[in-house]
């Protein structure tokens, strides 16, 4: 027998993370499954900005680094996350983008093993931190090697001083096995750092309890926290006084007011700052947090799987005779918050599916990507959303040049 709408609506009405969807302001008339590249609004950031923009900088100006907790904010937000990572909360800083703060812990890491001469990564993590580290290899003349997935613990040895890796590939949702590589790293005498920025929010994470040595990740994907969010990084404390940060900035210095001539490193994870933050956008992030009060982290999980699974389950029924492959792991246990589907036409595909108020989106070259934001995304969306793919594949709403024509951002 085939699911129906009544089924996912039960779902939705026993599920304990229901109320969360009611801290955010989500539009009328769409089905959100986009909250992996922007997470949606909760509702207590437009007065919270507003008051940091109207009040702490109108009014008080200057005074606010002092007064309004701005100059504290990249620790005090550092803090709410390393809640969702782990960490202890002296462990963890937001500051400047993910890019950014993955080229600051690589290079850390390699200052940290002299001798050794390789970072390894993988073929088909997020581009950018492949680009940051081969540039860094390059400015520091080592060298960025990549394996497949199933090869890197093998390709783990004596060369290696770090593995940098995503726990939760960005395209396919496939969950890589935390323990086992940061084992097999410590074993070989090698450094990790593991990007969070598809797993903070959407399961539960032991930084600590793994002996994780760095990690980095983004705010504005499941932390909810607004376009070009800064991100967090983590740098375990066994690390904090043999770190040396390579981005040496006044923010990072040990007394900035003292403006002194010569740099001298701040203690703790304070040295990871370089320059100014974006009071602005930690206003947002540091807000936006607050929607993961009292959130258990392991019903979060329970209810990523329920609905990626139950996507899975009506692509089957209704959507691979259209030409559709899985392009994510069938097991919801390897599974992180997005089920990709490839199709030849994928980018004029989802483009009718936006024109219909599906949001999701498209990577190339052939992935219709939906992910399941679990504090906002209900059942009964995922169910609609199989429904709207159904009609538009069935009506080939997609095949009009309009949704082909490529736009900058897919
Ligand atoms: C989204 C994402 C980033 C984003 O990097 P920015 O510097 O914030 O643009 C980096 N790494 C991964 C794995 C991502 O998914």
């Amino acid at each position: 027998m085939s699911l129906t709408r009544q089924h996912a609506l039960d779902i939705d009405a026993s599920d304990p993370l229901a109320h969360a969807r009611d801290r955010f302001a989500i539009p009328e008339g769409i089905i959100y499954l986009d909250g992996n590249s922007l997470g949606c609004l909760p509702r207590n950031v437009a007065s919270r900005v507003a008051a940091a923009v109207e009040d702490e900088w109108g009014r008080g100006l200057i005074r606010s680094w002092n007064n309004a907790g701005w100059y504290t904010a990249p620790q005090r937000v550092g803090a709410k996350i390393a809640k969702l990572i782990g960490a202890a909360a002296d462990e963890v800083i937001v500051t400047d983008s993910t890019s950014v703060g993955l080229f600051k812990v690589l290079a850390g890491a390699l200052r940290m093993r002299p001798s050794r001469s390789t970072i390894l990564g993988l073929h088909g993590d997020f581009p950018t931190d492949a680009y940051i580290a081969s540039g860094l290899a390059k400015l520091t003349g080592t060298h960025f090697k990549r394996v497949d997935g199933g090869d890197l613990i093998g390709a783990i040895d004596a060369t290696t001083a770090v593995v940098s890796l995503t726990h939760v590939n960005y395209k396919s949702g496939f969950i890589h096995d935390m323990r086992a590589i940061t084992e097999a790293a410590h074993a070989a005498g090698a450094l990790i750092v593991w990007d969070l920025s598809h797993s903070a929010g959407v399961l539960p994470l032991e930084l600590a309890g793994l002996n994780a040595d760095f990690a980095v990740g983004c705010g504005y994907k499941y932390l909810n926290g607004g376009p070009g969010a800064p991100a967090y990084v983590f740098v375990a404390k066994r690390h904090h006084d043999t770190f040396d940060h390579p981005l040496t900035g006044w923010l990072g210095h040990s007394d900035p007011f003292a403006f002194a001539d010569n740099y001298e490193h701040a203690k703790g994870m304070d040295k990871l700052l370089t320059g100014t933050p974006p009071i602005l956008s930690l206003t947002a992030l540091d807000a936006a947090l607050d929607a993961f009060d009292g959130i258990d982290l392991h019903q979060l999980r329970t209810k990523v799987e329920g609905l990626t699974s139950l996507f899975v389950t009506l692509a089957g029924e209704r959507l691979m005779r259209y030409g559709f492959t899985l392009a994510s792991p069938r097991d919801s246990h390897q599974r992180g918050a997005v089920v990709s589907l490839a199709h030849a036409e994928g980018y004029a595909i989802m483009q009718a599916l936006i024109a219909r108020g599906l949001i999701g989106d498209f990577r190339a070259p052939d992935i219709v990507r939906f992910g399941f934001s679990p504090l906002t995304t209900r059942f009964v969306d995922v169910f609609d959303a199989a429904e709207v793919i159904d009609d538009v594949m069935a009506k080939q709403a997609w095949d009009t040049p309009a949704f082909k024509s490529r736009k900058a951002v897919t």
